[in-house]
């Protein structure tokens, strides 16, 4: 396939303002895309190489993609900066400046998809001493051969900054429109594997039966299960039919562990492989884990030295850098909470109920001081649940999450669903909880916030549309700093107009890329005649907004912008209001 027209297709993405044509367009791509490489195109058009359990990101600085088109085209660096910041995207940059010595350059061959995507590999692969030369080299190399407009393209992906607004949601539409069948089995596979790329790859080879056939893999990430929220033990038992299995809601880091032998692997919640993060975790595991083989998921906490209590999870920050590891680990000693098992010796377990999975977790755990079974009991009566509720607080855990014990509890990855409850600390009626959303716009600021973004829009994600849809403005919270930073990291992820899975009534000064997720308090949700959120759910023509929304400080970079809270977790935060007004 031609690079060319796999272009003409991103220009056509980019151009279209619905959701339903952007589903449409990519199908016509996915059924055109040559099943050889249909799994290059799935993760080129995400802005990807790999699915990220490989952990090898492409990430180019955009100061060095630049250098490599001011070789190609001769520009100076003033002009190019300039066109910078008048464009604020280093793909159209290049575009303009290869298209003004176009006349100039000799027709050369077209490339093809491949071509573009194995120069990129050896970008991202190339590492070591001189690895900037050698990204550079190889870049200008492809550029030279690149027409402006595809040049656009690759610049683009290797800066990271692709802006199709594509999601691994929306492909999953397009491959059941290209390929039939239902799209629930193209979104299994995907949460069984957490390869977009190969789900494509076998819908376009082996067709929706083939896709249906996935199963769980040692050394494969499966995305996470994920628990709904409610704010009392009493609504909780009711939706559980009176019993449930209460444990400890640990605040750290969630690990999937993937034991092969004595190989350990660690994957982050988003499928991120942070296992040279954790030396120290993977030793634990191949001490303790009584398995030759095993997917196992924890909670990783930190813990004092001395008193062996549990840390606030900001510890945890030390083990994100990439020098000295060991001495890290010496700091800031964690501790394991295991509370799942996905895989055992040849057995998937994720079809058994949690009890059977419950069990055989404790006898695949040999426990010691640092790696614990998560503390929990079958709940009978709220009193159970506000028990383990209160003693889980003290022990220094958030609250509980309280998991069904029903016949179909099984694993459900990849799903948010009411089979596990959290209740945690500080959820009252009024909105005392955070939320997590994404920024979707932002308007430019007055007085001393003048030229900046003072203000942004955000939303929750609506996953059974797959948009976002706006909550509030938020614009106080921010200190100094945060200012700078909005402002530079929204600059950058600037639109020319608004992105078609955003879904707003509201114009904020400019569109953002939906892709930074915020966590954000306020003092309760009400009813909104503006936002999108919610619309119609509690009363016709009304939307739900935040009342007095703040930023907390803390970016949820942990959370992809699908992960953000969603709008019935908002309309049910405005339903647990309701009753608790009706109740005083
Ligand atoms: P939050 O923002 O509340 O941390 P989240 O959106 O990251 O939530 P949730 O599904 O709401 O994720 O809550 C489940 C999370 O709680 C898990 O991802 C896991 O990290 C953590 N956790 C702590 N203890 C347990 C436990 N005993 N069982 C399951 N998950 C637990």
């Amino acid at each position: 396939m031609l690079f060319r027209e796999l272009v003409d297709y991103y220009e056509r993405l980019e151009a279209t303002t619905k959701r339903l044509e952007m589903t449409d367009i990519l199908a016509e791509l996915l059924s055109k895309a040559p099943a050889k490489i249909i799994d290059k195109v799935v993760y080129m058009t995400l802005g990807e190489l790999y699915p990220a359990y490989v952990g090898v990101e492409l990430g180019v600085a955009e100061k060095l993609a630049l250098k490599a088109v001011r070789q190609v085209s001769g520009a100076g660096e003033k002009a190019v900066n300039e066109l910078l910041s008048r464009h604020g995207d280093a793909g159209t940059v290049a575009m303009l400046l290869l298209r003004s010595k176009e006349q100039t350059t000799l027709f050369a061959e077209e490339l093809t998809v491949e071509d573009v995507y194995s120069s990129l590999e050896k970008i991202a692969k190339a590492s070591g001493p001189g690895a900037v030369e050698v990204k550079t080299a190889i870049l200008s190399r492809l550029i030279s051969q690149a027409t402006p407009l595809e040049a656009k393209h690759i610049l683009r992906i290797v800066t990271g900054a692709m802006r199709l607004g594509v999601a691994d949601m929306t492909v999953l539409d397009a491959l059941a429109k290209a390929f039939g069948g239902e799209r629930d089995v193209y979104e299994r596979a995907y949460n069984l594997s957490s390869d977009i790329g190969l789900v494509a790859k076998t819908a376009a080879e082996e067709g929706v039966e083939g896709v249906a056939r996935f199963r769980v893999k040692v050394g494969i990430p499966v995305r996470c299960m994920l628990a709904e929220r409610l704010s009392s033990a009493r609504e909780i038992l009711e939706k559980m039919d009176g019993k449930g299995f209460a444990e400890y809601k640990y605040d750290g880091e969630r690990m999937q562990i993937h034991k092969a032998g004595e190989k350990v692997s660690i994957f982050s919640r988003r499928q991120e492989n942070i296992t040279h993060q954790y030396p120290d975790v993977v030793i634990m595991v191949r001490q303790r884990v009584k398995a030759s083989e095993a997917i196992l998921e924890c909670e990783t906490v930190p813990i004092d030295q001395e008193t062996g209590e549990m840390l606030p999870f900001q510890e945890l920050m030390h083990r994100k850098r990439k020098k000295e590891i060991q001495k890290a680990v010496e700091d800031y000693p964690v501790a394991l909470y295991f509370f799942d098992i996905l895989y055992l010796d040849g057995e998937d377990l994720t079809t058994k109920t949690f009890l059977e999975r419950r069990k055989r977790l404790e006898q695949v755990i040999n426990e010691d001081e640092r790696v614990k079974l998560s503390r929990g009991v079958l709940a009978v009566s709220i009193d159970d649940v506000e028990r383990v509720f209160a003693e889980a607080v003290e022990a220094g855990c958030e609250g509980v999450i309280v998991k069904s014990v029903s016949d179909d509890s099984v694993y459900r990855a990849g799903a948010r669903g009411w089979q596990w409850i959290k209740f945690k600390r500080d959820y009252r009626s009024e909105m005392i909880d955070t939320v997590d959303l994404v920024v979707v716009g932002a308007f430019y600021g007055k007085g001393r916030r003048k030229g900046k973004f003072g203000t942004l829009l955000v939303a929750a994600y609506n996953p059974g549309k797959d948009v976002f849809q706006t909550v509030c403005k938020v614009g106080t919270g921010f200190k100094d700093e945060d200012l700078e930073r909005f402002t530079e990291m929204f600059e950058r992820l600037k639109l020319p107009h608004k992105n078609p899975r955003v879904d707003s009534v509201m114009q904020p000064d400019v569109w953002v890329q939906p892709l930074v997720v915020l966590e954000i308090i306020g003092a309760e949700v009400t009813l909104s005649p503006v936002h999108t959120c919610g619309r119609d759910a509690v009363k016709e023509g009304y939307g739900l907004g935040i009342r007095f929304p703040r930023y907390t400080g803390r970016i949820r970079d942990d959370k992809k912008p699908e992960d953000a809270t969603t709008d019935e977790e908002i309309v049910e935060m405005y339903r647990r209001q309701l009753k608790k007004i009706e109740a005083e």
